[in-house]
């Protein structure tokens, strides 16, 4: 009875990093959750990010990487666009935490008198208030199993009262917490060998918060060999079937694969005392089905992505647009073809007019989401250049407004047409703030306040839009109308008094809110271009491996047909 008891119990599997950032916590996190969700288990996952800001909508891409929008509207981190792709879940809020939100609520409460006239103290309060946001998200979805990646690498300040969160979580309910570290062993040129010291410092500086990793998943160039595992063993203090080796892959979507080779399930189950079902045949064969397609396409689809989040110092970033880069593999991997995406920097095209004619090397290409002045020329050339050369065109958000004004100027003639976001003192603001907005704008209220998360669109019958989504899971129909649901980020709009000018002038608005005065598709008819496309809302974020987005899929499609040509 006891054990039964026991077995109904929300485990927790904090996901911890050691001695360098960026070795896949994240994906370490998803894959876990993959490989138990297969074991019949609901997982759900949580992300803690250090920062002070509350939410990731206010910080640079090129510093942080992509802002992942959920369902809900929260700005959040790109993890969480991996979690929700790997276990095919939708998260919350909740599943979302950073050190400005936590605080923030903690110092809202206290003005809420809500802690009684005690004395508030970071210890115990805040990791109080972070357990409590742990066990809600857990409860939420009635989880059996919460993964909590924290943010960072151990032995950062930032990140001590998180650790301080789990370790008491521990001391609560020993039998229920669990402990993975995802730390790097580098091999430098020079010696040869790879180097097992830096996760052993990293293990020891874990060990200063009170808490024992319970597995160590043990990231590299190559795979860990038994000699190194037994000294990780020895040194780190855990039986060497709990070092799994973590060897870099050409393919993040092979991780729970490889995981599995270790039989990484079968022990995560054993130490969390659950049942651990057979796996899951559906679930695993079309994973593992798609992951093989991330090899297979011999052809390639070369696809220009268009922006300006690239480039940090003498590197050149791809985070920034995390989901659009996966949303082109799952359908272009589902038609046999190989994406090659290039990053060029809008700006380019602004200095030198000339350079545009690379863009004819492209099969497609996509302006993603965006804001502010910078490069915003070089899109609108890019854009011109697209649509007079017949180029697939795919415009996301910011990509979908430059469309707008590159016609309205070099169709309409509207010279000087532009978004108000650029130039308020324009004669044609063809894209418009939005009247919900202006009161935000004016209060300087910028964080959490664009309008975000999930709308409803209805299309229009026979659109290209509209056939994309034919046949697929994300069209509904309600009172006779096809209606979708997609995720959005954004401040302005297509302004209205200019859309029956750019009907007439052949534009298409293929998705239009249900009250008719949001346009959220834009496209031009087929015998004039063979896609040119853009949508208000983020489509690559409801893009799933096993799932491709239905737009993404139309847009390979007419780069398929364009490179035949
Ligand atoms: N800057 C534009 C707006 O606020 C587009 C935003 C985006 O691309 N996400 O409307």
């Amino acid at each position: 009875m006891a054990k039964k008891n026991l077995e109904k119990k929300t485990k927790y599997i904090f996901v911890v990093g050691g001695v360098i950032s960026g070795v896949g916590k994240g994906i370490t996190a998803s894959s876990l959750g993959l490989i138990l969700k297969n074991r019949g288990l609901r997982v759900t996952a949580i992300k803690i990010d250090p920062y002070i800001n509350v939410d990731a909508g206010t910080m640079n891409p090129t510093e942080h990487g992509e802002v992942f929008v959920l369902s809900d509207g929260d700005e959040t981190d790109q993890d969480m666009g991996n979690y929700e792709r790997f276990l095919g879940v939708e998260l919350t809020r909740v599943n979302y935490m950073t050190t400005g939100r936590v605080y923030k609520n903690v110092i809202e409460r206290e003005r809420n008198l809500e802690y009684k006239g005690k004395c508030v103290q970071v210890v115990p309060h805040i990791p109080l208030e972070v357990i409590g946001r742990i066990k809600q998200a857990g409860k939420n979805v009635k989880a059996d199993v919460v993964i909590i990646e924290i943010g960072g690498t151990v032995g950062e300040y930032e990140n001590i009262l998180f650790l301080e969160a789990a370790r008491m979580m521990k001391i609560e309910n020993p039998k229920d917490i669990f402990f993975v570290m995802v730390s790097y062993l580098p091999t430098p040129g020079k010696v040869g060998e790879m180097k097992t010291k830096p996760t052993q410092h990293a293990v020891r500086a874990l060990n200063t918060s009170g808490i024992q990793p319970d597995f160590l998943i043990a990231r590299g160039e190559t795979v860990l060999d038994e000699k190194r595992k037994e000294k990780i063993s020895l040194f780190c203090n855990m039986a060497p079937d709990r070092v799994i080796s973590a060897p870099d892959v050409d393919s993040v979507y092979d991780i729970p694969l490889n995981f599995e080779k270790e039989k990484l399930s079968e022990k995560l189950c054993d130490i969390l005392g659950v049942v651990c079902k057979k796996v899951d045949g559906k679930i695993w064969n079309s994973w593992r089905n798609f992951a093989k397609h991330a090899h297979n396409g011999k052809e390639t689809v070369k696809i220009a992505i268009i922006g300006k989040y690239f480039e940090t110092g003498d590197f050149v970033l791809s985070d920034s647009y995390l989901s659009v880069i996966e949303a082109i593999k799952y359908s272009a991997y589902m038609q046999n073809k190989k994406p090659e995406i290039s990053w060029l920097n809008s700006v380019d095209y602004e200095k030198d007019p000339k350079k545009l004619k690379e863009l004819k090397k492209y099969d497609g290409i996509i302006v993603p989401g965006g804001f502010g002045t910078r490069g915003v020329e070089g899109k609108l050339a890019a854009v011109k250049f697209a649509r007079e050369n017949k180029i697939p065109y795919f415009g996301l958000c910011y990509g979908m407004q430059m469309m707008v004004i590159e016609y309205a100027r070099n169709v309409l003639g509207l010279k000087d047409a532009n978004t108000r976001e650029v130039n308020p003192d324009s004669q044609n603001i063809v894209i418009d703030v939005m009247e919900s907005q202006k009161e935000h704008l004016k209060n300087n209220s910028y964080g959490g306040s664009m309008r975000l998360g999930t709308y409803k669109a209805i299309l229009k019958p026979g659109s290209i839009a509209f056939k994309a989504y034919l046949s697929t899971k994300a069209l509904a129909s309600a009172g006779g109308k096809k209606e979708i649901f997609e995720r959005h980020r954004h401040r302005y709009e297509v302004n209205p008094n200019f859309i029956e000018k750019l009907e007439n002038a052949g534009m298409i608005f293929s998705g239009q809110s249900p009250s008719g005065d949001l346009m959220e598709i834009v496209e031009l008819p087929k015998k004039t271009h063979p896609f040119f496309l853009g949508t208000q809302f983020h489509p690559e974020f409801l893009a799933h491996p096993l799932n491709p987005h239905p737009l993404f899929t139309a847009f390979i499609k007419a780069c398929i047909l364009q490179k035949k040509k």
